[in-house]
């Protein structure tokens, strides 16, 4: 499957790791707990999740009486998916649609994480379920964004509302949410600048931009997906910091999870950001991409 194929990199890295660790110690003890802290960490699960990670499965050990590493093994499946979920599963997937009307999404990230292929990707499969989808070419400022999100448009087979290179975003964005509804269209994929190097800017244009929407649509934007790149590691982190702080992010879009070893990454983020991942890149095909599901993860890495 999707999700087996795309985390072949972590797999065989994380578990191989693991197996060896698992080979060599036999039993559980203080040195073999600190070797799969090293192994989680330079899976970029992040510090304070590996921590939380490390003080619940030998609590988990100690309470089960498990001595056989072989045993921890499918502890450490069982808590890494309790960790990314906490103690609401059914919240933390789904994207928050309407069933009538128009549901609009906003799409942030710095350019080149995989914005323009992941509307495209999130438009096919929009369709895919039987949606009507119009897309608003909302990131006026980089050259080229415009025609490759019309690329994009026209392989999914959706409409694309644009202006010319820099023009008002907030216009465009207008214009796609008028055309949006007099086509009835279900959802509105907006996509916007990514320019990082003005906190200011950045801030400004989409805090116009949602103010735009919320005129139109009084509780829209309905989902805020903040893409990130899963290659970038702690990097992804940092810029996660940023967009939280520069506007209301409902969801994290992880891309080009196959392109790396490191898919801890997804832990992290979620732990550490709290912020759900709802969708992750497996590839750079228009159907290369998976709703998150931590179940599907932790079974691609040890299954
Ligand atoms: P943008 O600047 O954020 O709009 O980024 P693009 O959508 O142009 O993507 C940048 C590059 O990343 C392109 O070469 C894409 O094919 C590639 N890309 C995007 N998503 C994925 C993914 O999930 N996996 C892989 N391997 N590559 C991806």
């Amino acid at each position: 499957d999707k999700f087996k194929d795309g985390l072949t990199k972590t797999r065989d890295s994380f578990t191989s790791k693991v197996n060896d660790l698992v080979a060599k110690y036999r039993k559980v003890d203080e040195e073999f707990f600190e070797e799969l802290e090293e192994i989680l960490i330079s899976a970029d699960v992040g510090v304070e999740t590996v921590m939380k990670l490390i003080e619940e499965l030998e609590m988990e050990v100690k309470r089960r009486n498990i001595q056989d590493t072989e045993e921890v093994k499918e502890v450490i499946s069982e808590k890494l998916v309790e960790i990314y979920y906490g103690d609401d599963e059914e919240s933390v997937e789904a994207l928050n649609l309407q069933k009538d009307g128009l549901s609009v999404i906003l799409i942030v990230g710095v350019n080149g994480v995989g914005k323009t292929t992941t509307i495209g990707k999130l438009a096919h499969q929009f369709k895919q379920d039987g949606q009507s989808v119009v897309l608003a070419a909302g990131d006026t400022f980089r050259a080229g964004a415009i025609n490759q999100l019309d690329v994009w448009g026209e392989r999914a087979g959706v409409d694309v509302i644009k202006h010319s290179e820099g023009s008002d975003p907030a216009a465009v964005i207008y214009d796609g949410i008028q055309a949006a509804k007099s086509r009835g269209a279900d959802v509105l994929l907006c996509d916007t600048a990514g320019r990082l190097q003005n906190k200011v800017n950045l801030m400004k244009e989409l805090t116009k931009v949602r103010k735009v929407i919320e005129r139109e649509i009084p509780e829209a934007p309905h989902e805020t997906l903040l893409v990130l790149d899963a290659t970038t590691g702690q990097n992804a982190l940092s810029q996660a910091k940023t967009f939280k702080e520069a506007t209301d992010v409902s969801g994290i879009v992880l891309t080009k999870l196959d392109g790396t070893a490191r898919g801890g990454i997804v832990l992290a983020i979620r732990n550490e950001m709290n912020i759900p991942v709802k969708y992750v890149g497996l590839g750079e095909q228009i159907t290369d991409l998976q709703p998150f599901n931590a179940h599907q993860f932790v079974y691609g890495l040890f299954g």
